[in-house]
């Protein structure tokens, strides 16, 4: 075992660190939940479903990709009426992802990428993403995994909401680990909707909106997983883990530009940010 065949960050030795990023690897964080996911669900769903998707992508591409060790928690007040939910402030989860970050570009890898798996920290895993970039030497993106599925998912999919504990989340569940699938306790359910906004904002309304979710669900599930399966999954599954192949690719080789200051004055150099 090298660093060319090992793909997951926690498993290098430290000189084994130095051969990774003399590799240019490329490496993933992936950041998830403990939360509630209806009754047919674990807690563990989006943290599962995330790193099972960058686990796997480390596996076909060792040489290009490491895996960090995951971020089950998140933002998740909002769903802490249902039992088992951990919530994680906003200010915490950025300022702790983005020292991981940090010391991950600190040991000079160049090319970092947050692959997220709930909802509600799409926005902070943007701000951390652009807060390495302008703090550090390294670039940082981020990308739900799931919107990585979505076209593969579409062709096969029987229901249109795309949300939580739904039919993709569900089918997904379904392929990786069926025997921690209650789907016999499966129910659909659905959110508030008027024409800007809904009380769970999925990306098809333009307002950001999330209400408590107890003001308006009983289950904790939004679309419909009585229609999942673990044939849908694999689509989905393989669709999620090409795509982020393909993304780890073009981050490689994206460049990493040198700034160049354009005052005609010197700057005020004692300012810091
Ligand atoms: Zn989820």
């Amino acid at each position: 075992m090298s660093a060319r065949d090992e793909y997951r960050y926690a498993r290098l030795s430290w000189p084994e660190v130095n051969e990774a990023v003399e590799l240019g690897k490329v490496v993933l964080l992936p950041t998830g939940s403990t939360e509630q996911h209806g009754p047919h669900l674990p807690l563990d769903t989006d943290a599962f479903l995330c790193e099972s998707v960058c686990l796997e992508a480390g596996r076909r591409a060792p040489d290009r990709v490491l895996v960090l060790p995951p971020v089950p928690y998140g933002l998740n007040l909002h769903h802490m009426d249902f039992p088992g939910t951990v919530h994680i402030e906003p200010e915490t989860f950025v300022a702790f992802c983005l020292d991981v970050a940090k010391s991950v570009a600190y040991h000079g890898f160049e090319k970092l990428l947050i692959v997220n798996g709930h909802g509600s920290n799409a926005p902070l895993v943007e701000l951390v993403a652009r807060k390495t970039v302008l703090q550090t030497r390294s670039l940082c993106a981020a990308v739900s995994y799931l919107q990585l599925a979505l076209e593969a998912f579409g062709r096969v999919r029987d229901t249109s909401v795309t949300a939580h504990a739904d039919e993709l989340e569900t089918s997904l569940y379904l392929y990786l680990a069926a025997e921690r699938v209650r789907m016999d306790r499966a129910v659909a359910g659905e959110d508030v909707r008027g024409r800007y906004l809904s009380s769970d904002s999925t990306p098809d309304y333009p307002v950001r909106f999330s209400d408590v979710w107890s003001r308006w669900t009983r289950t904790g599930v939004h679309g419909d997983p009585t229609s999942a399966s673990a044939e849908k999954g694999r689509v989905a599954f393989e669709a999620a883990v090409t795509g982020l192949l393909e993304l780890v690719e073009e981050w490689r080789s994206w460049p990493v530009g040198e700034r160049s200051d354009q005052h005609s004055r010197p700057p005020e150099h004692p300012i810091r940010w």
